[in-house]
């Protein structure tokens, strides 16, 4: 009898496998870190060998501390970190060289030549994406430019995956697939018709058949061989979508956001495309085998929680992150001092790779508590901001925001967020919404879980924040904070 679905969550600093039950219960979790290089300023990489290795490892952990075996799975889903791309010979399995994390940079070049005249909105009514370094098309031919693979690539002998791709193949025994999802932040897929973009694959480089086959979120992808072996792989879903489904994000309007490093703000918008005109990313929220396809709009914060380390790594104005909260609180309210962390500009909605950090309105009463409270609220307004491109571009007033992440411990800064928005803040009991939403996709495509309602049903609210704030003064502070967000702009 298979009583579980086990959920394989490849982030960027750490590879999760997750087991839950029926009640979209936790059973047992194993993690494992793998190494971060740094071989040049604004380079990122990951071994991939080490990642599948570690991602091995942390499936028979979960197993083994649950007291359970690969058959005790009725199925199991793939959430990854998106973006992070790798090529690999397809007769021996290695890597051609080391993954191209997401937050690498050294696309840049290759992407302004790629805009051309047009400008970075080139291609974004195909694929809903702006031409940015971000994304992994352009990772995929920096690598065949710059291992001189154009040849091999071309007699079929390399194969192009993300990270999803890359776990994918070797779980499988071989099976070349990504998702929807995942394909949507390539570059290379054409948004309405879900598929390879050949015109695109072209402009890129890349020959299609180094691509993988694209397959919906959830459904019958492939049967796992190795440490899960025969347990069907039902879903797979990049990490912000994933977390999108836990959060049971079904109808369009309904939207989560996410508190981590960085945050991101999803909405689902329905069965067809948005292109934002407000700065957002347009992408696939989901898609269902012989259901329906969900897309949805993204919102990226580059700073949020990595504020609160950095205030303790580089100023050592707390030791822990969870003190952030008691500092904030010993000051009765910012004092009119803002903090604009836009480390390495501003992303969305702004989009402004000038900016750079700035905190105005010091004066000789402003002290270490002031400091801390104004970046806990830039967490705030900067989600004000995503929110408000959401609302202008799909006409949807948001009626509660559902929230995950690390920096939802801090009941301070909720409270703030549910003030600043206007609507209320709430907290999933499971808070692992991630690999909760792989999990569930992969249930849902073997009938443990019958249909979205079900899954509907099992979200339970841990927390509510609701706003108490007075209407104007939110007003007034959210004002406040724009025009530190212009000050901000033009540095470099
Ligand atoms: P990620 O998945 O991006 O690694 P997490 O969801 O684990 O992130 O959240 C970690 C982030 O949350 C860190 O940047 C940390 O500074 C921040 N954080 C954790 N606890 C708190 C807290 N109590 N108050 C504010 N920020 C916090």
């Amino acid at each position: 009898m298979s009583r579980y679905v086990g959920a394989l969550d490849q982030g960027t600093t750490s590879t999760r496998f997750m087991i839950f039950d029926r009640t979209g219960s936790v059973v047992a979790i194993d993690q494992s870190e793998h190494r971060q290089s740094f071989p040049e300023p604004g380079w990122v990489e990951h071994d991939p060998v080490e990642i599948w290795s570690k991602t091995q490892a942390v499936i028979e952990g979960a197993l083994t501390k649950a007291g359970l075996v690969a058959s005790d799975l009725a199925a199991v889903g793939i959430t990854n970190q998106r973006e992070t791309t790798v090529i690999w010979d397809r007769a021996t399995g290695e890597p051609v060289a080391d993954a191209i994390v997401w937050q690498d940079t050294r696309t840049a070049d290759l992407c302004v030549d790629l805009a051309g005249d047009e400008g970075p909105d080139r291609f974004r009514s195909r694929t809903g994406l702006p031409l940015a370094t971000y994304f992994a098309g352009p990772k995929a031919r920096w690598l065949l430019d710059e291992h001189d693979l154009h040849e091999r690539a071309a007699r079929g002998e390399l194969a192009f995956g993300t990270i999803d791709t890359w776990i994918a193949w070797n779980l499988t025994g071989g099976v070349h697939v990504t998702d929807v999802t995942n394909a949507s932040r390539t570059m290379l897929m054409d948004l309405v018709t879900l598929a390879w973009d050949s015109d695109l694959t072209m402009e890129l480089g890349i020959p299609g058949h180094m691509l993988p086959q694209i397959v919906p979120s959830s459904g019958h992808i492939a049967t796992c061989t190795g440490v899960l072996q025969g347990v069907p792989l039902t879903a797979i879903l990049g990490d912000q979508h994933a977390a999108l489904f836990g959060q049971a994000c079904f109808a369009p309007g309904e939207a989560k956001n996410t508190y981590g490093t960085g945050n991101f703000m999803l909405m689902n918008t329905g069965s067809s495309p948005l292109v934002s005109e407000s700065g957002l990313l347009s992408t696939v929220g989901y898609q269902i085998e012989g259901g329906e396809t969900a897309y949805a709009l993204e919102g990226s914060i580059a700073v949020t929680g990595s504020l609160v380390q950095w205030l303790r790594d580089n100023l050592g104005l707390i030791s822990d992150a969870s003190e952030v909260e008691e500092l904030a609180a010993s000051v009765a309210d910012n004092g009119d001092v803002y903090f604009v962390p836009a480390f390495s500009g501003l992303f969305a909605p702004h989009w402004r790779p000038d900016a750079r950090g700035v905190v105005t309105g010091l004066t000789r009463f402003a002290n270490k508590g002031h400091l801390a409270r104004a970046a806990l609220e830039s967490t705030a307004f900067q989600t004000k901001d995503v929110l408000n491109a959401m609302t202008e571009d799909s006409g949807v007033e948001l009626s509660e925001l559902r929230v995950d992440g690390g920096m939802t411990n801090n009941a301070l800064l909720m409270q703030f967020q549910a003030d600043i928005l206007g609507v209320d803040v709430v907290l999933p009991r499971v808070a692992e919404t991630t690999a909760l939403g792989a999990a569930y996709a992969a249930g849902l495509a073997v009938g443990y879980w019958s249909d979205l309602n079900q899954i509907r049903d099992l979200w339970e609210e841990e927390h509510r924040w609701s706003p108490s704030m007075d209407v104007a003064d939110a007003e007034r502070l959210h004002a406040r904070w724009l025009q530190a967000v212009e000050r901000s702009f033009d540095w470099v």
